[in-house]
């Protein structure tokens, strides 16, 4: 059974359509990236995936079950996490007990427990040393791996990811796209990422490339096969 199956999904904002008709899938253990250029409906597609939006149509199923009416914090509870691209930590709080937070709510432990698993992400995302630090006072790279760090503690079977790269340096990009790569291969997560365009060696690393334009899926597979699809160039070209 695939993870998570998007099928027809359909989006308007008055008499815009945001996604139209968009189905895709990911299996255990997948790391899909959605690329296609600004407002061709990624973040929609993000916010409909995890319950910020309802469909107009269309339905989404995790785990053979359809959640399309579930809210946020339901999905959650049943193992979608999110990163968000502009992280909002308790900045008065530790970067410790910021994941600690993650832990309870949205992965269902008690404190004790709470505590132990955010100690190891906390350790796994690079943090370890900052751990006793106040949220408010990390860099800005610091604070997209406490996001990561905060999302994989609530014990995601689908991993979100907004564009987790944007505003990074060339080796923080690195650091990142290699440190998801790993979270899917070792902790058997799954990882659906929306990457800008320009970024192709983070695409390159995804198993799967989902290229979206004007709100459809205009073409779908292995990073080298997607991207060099002549419909995909001929819009990026295009542009
Ligand atoms: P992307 O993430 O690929 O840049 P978005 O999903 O943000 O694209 O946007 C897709 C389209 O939907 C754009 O035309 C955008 O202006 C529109 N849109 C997105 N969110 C809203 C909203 N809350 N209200 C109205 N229009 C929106």
């Amino acid at each position: 059974m695939k993870l998570l199956v998007v099928e027809n999904v359909t989006k308007k904002f008055g008499g815009l359509v945001a996604l139209n008709g968009v189905s895709f899938e990911v299996d255990r253990g997948e790391f899909v990236a959605i690329v296609g250029p600004n407002g061709s409906g990624k973040t929609t597609l993000l916010n409909v995936i995890n319950g910020v939006y309802k469909p107009d149509g269309g339905r989404v199923l995790f785990e053979g079950r359809d959640i399309t009416n579930l809210p946020a914090y339901a999905r959650a509870k049943l193992g979608m996490s999110r990163a968000f691209q502009v992280p909002r930590p308790f900045p008065e709080l530790t970067v410790l007990e910021n994941v600690i937070v993650g832990a309870v709510f949205n992965g269902g432990y008690d404190l004790h427990k709470a505590r132990e698993v955010a100690r190891e992400v906390v350790d796994y995302v690079g943090l370890g040393r900052r751990a006793n630090e106040l949220a408010g006072r990390l860099t800005f790279n610091e604070l997209r791996l406490l996001e990561l760090a905060r999302a994989l503690a609530g014990r995601p079977k689908l991993l979100m990811l907004d564009e987790v790269m944007a505003g990074l340096n060339p080796g923080e990009i690195d650091n990142m796209t290699k440190l998801i790569r790993k979270i899917v291969e070792e902790k058997g997560i799954s990882a659906l990422s929306l990457v800008e365009h320009r970024m192709k060696a983070v695409v390159q690393l995804a198993h799967r490339v989902v290229v979206m334009h004007q709100g459809r899926v205009i073409a779908e597979g292995p990073p080298n096969i997607a991207l060099n699809n002549p419909v995909v160039v001929e819009i990026y070209l295009g542009k």
